[in-house]
């Protein structure tokens, strides 16, 4: 039976805060009738283009019993296409954007919509043929990581650094305050919500704060630590309103790009690393002040998210991706407390790739060692980090060539299930099937992914989305998710 039949929207709430969305989700279905539990296959844009999609739907049941397809169907980047990258690729909404959605915005029909594969609505070629599988179509929309080189008026649209300028891509992005990013986000979800029969929407953005990325504590260590965002005349505005003085703030990130460039040319502070970090976060609380402003402004944005979609059509299904760094750092695990997007979600997606998570995470170690914890070798700093992040993994020379175990998968969906506590929301870990991994760096087997896939479920998921992408997975290791969710009676 379809879901959403027997959905029902049980009231409309008008708050503007967080507290106020849960009277918009839809209610919980009759006991009696338990709906299949999801088993998610996220995709480029490529293979709904050209394969025979019966075949290629009914080999994704086959093997795994997938029951709910997530097409990239939004992006500006090649890669999320699935074609190489080139200068002249454009790229956007591979559906038919209906402009009456899209209002106070600078992006145009011509700008949003993707014309690599003709004049098709992608979404109008998929989802009768998923149907015929039993699979629903989710719309998932991931933030793009670089700025449209071929669409200028994305421009304006992107985060200002604490130096002024106007950023290109990550760790910087569009603003989560700017008016223009704000009316194109949810006029896209609303359009998805209204023009297409769809089982929900997925937006993720895979950043982090500002001061986080000055201080390179990321798995994409090695940024500019002059870019800390954001400054734009939005966030600017919303600070003073929240009695931020903005300019102690921007002077202490000003102090903190320099201790990173200390750090990075082997210039060791007299009282060690972490003493430094310690007494510039007591210079200048300002800067405490703007990542939360940062950070709650992404998850007001989300908020919004929610509620343009629930508004639109109650029955679908709204979730969010996770960045996986959340699992390497505890203080991005500090900003995304996932407590705060429970009232905002029917699903949350955190990403937890075992395989690829030993060499993201000496990635991570690399990046916070060039500056907070510089005291340690890199060796002790991971050690310490586990310890932190109440990980059971294997030493830091070892971590490349072996991954991070299933018992990861099982920890993390755990404390995810437990933050969202009291919520409707589920959790639907992203489990890791062939995610690209560096140079001697272990590979996924159909066993590595059975594991993944029943740790996930012992931490207790909810349902499962095979990550990261159809494309890059070897048959013979999506047929052991497969057998996993066989022998746990999920499918
Ligand atoms: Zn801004």
């Amino acid at each position: 039976m379809n879901r959403r039949k027997f959905l029902q929207l049980s009231a409309v709430g008008t708050g503007a805060v967080m507290a106020g969305i849960e009277p918009l989700r839809a209610e919980a279905p009759a006991a009696s009738v338990r709906p299949a539990t999801t088993v998610a296959m996220p995709i480029s844009i490529v293979p709904l283009a050209k394969n025979d999609l019966d075949t290629m739907f009914a080999d994704m049941r086959e093997r795994a019993g997938v029951n709910a397809l997530f097409p990239f169907m939004y992006s500006h980047e090649p890669h999320r296409a699935g074609v190489p990258p080139s200068e002249t690729f454009h790229g956007g909404n591979y559906a038919r954007p209906h402009m009456q959605y899209y209002k106070d915005t600078p992006l145009t029909f011509e700008d949003m919509r993707g014309t690599e594969f003709g004049d098709v609505d992608m979404l109008e070629r998929i989802i009768p043929v998923a149907r015929k599988h039993g699979i629903r179509v989710f719309c998932f929309l991931l933030e793009d990581n670089t700025l449209p080189a071929t669409v200028p008026n994305w421009q304006s649209l992107y985060e200002v650094d604490h130096h002024g300028r106007r950023t290109k891509g990550h760790p910087g992005g569009p603003c989560f305050n700017n008016p223009a990013y704000k009316n194109f986000t949810l006029g896209l979800v609303e359009d998805y919500a209204r023009s297409y029969d769809i089982g929900g929407i997925m937006w993720g953005s895979e950043r982090q704060s500002g001061f986080l990325n000055t201080l390179s504590i990321s798995q994409s260590g090695g940024q500019d630590p002059g870019g800390t965002t954001c400054f734009c005349e939005f966030c600017q505005n919303k600070g003073h309103g929240l009695g931020i003085d903005v300019e102690r703030a921007r002077a202490g990130y000003d102090e903190a790009e320099k201790f990173l460039r200390a750090g990075r040319a082997g210039e060791k502070p007299r009282d060690g690393y972490f003493a430094t970090f310690w007494r510039l976060l007591m210079q200048y609380p300002e800067v405490l002040a703007w990542e939360n402003l940062w950070v709650t402004s992404r998850h007001a944005f989300q908020a919004d998210i929610y509620r343009r979609i629930k508004s639109a059509n109650p029955a679908l299904q709204v979730g969010f991706h996770v960045w996986q760094n959340v699992s390497f750092s505890p203080f991005q695990r500090a900003e995304e407390n996932l407590t705060d997007l429970a009232g905002c979600a029917d699903f949350i997606r955190p990403a937890l790739y075992n395989n690829v998570a030993g060499g993201r995470f000496i990635n991570f170690v690399k990046g916070a060692h060039s500056a907070v914890l510089g005291d340690l070798s890199p060796a002790s700093a991971s050690d310490v980090l586990l310890h932190q992040l109440g990980y059971d993994e294997v030493a830091y020379d070892r971590l490349a060539a072996t991954g991070f175990s299933a018992g990861y998968v099982e920890r993390e969906t755990r404390r995810s299930v437990e933050s969202v506590a009291g919520h409707p929301a589920q959790i639907w870990p992203g489990v890791d099937i062939d995610v690209p991994v560096g140079r001697g760096q272990g590979h996924c087997t159909p066993e590595s992914v059975a594991s993944a896939v029943k740790a996930a479920f012992a931490g207790g998921a909810k349902g499962i989305i095979l990550s990261r992408n159809y494309t890059e997975m070897k048959p013979e290791n999506l047929s052991g998710a497969g057998k996993a969710l066989r022998e746990l009676g999920v499918i």
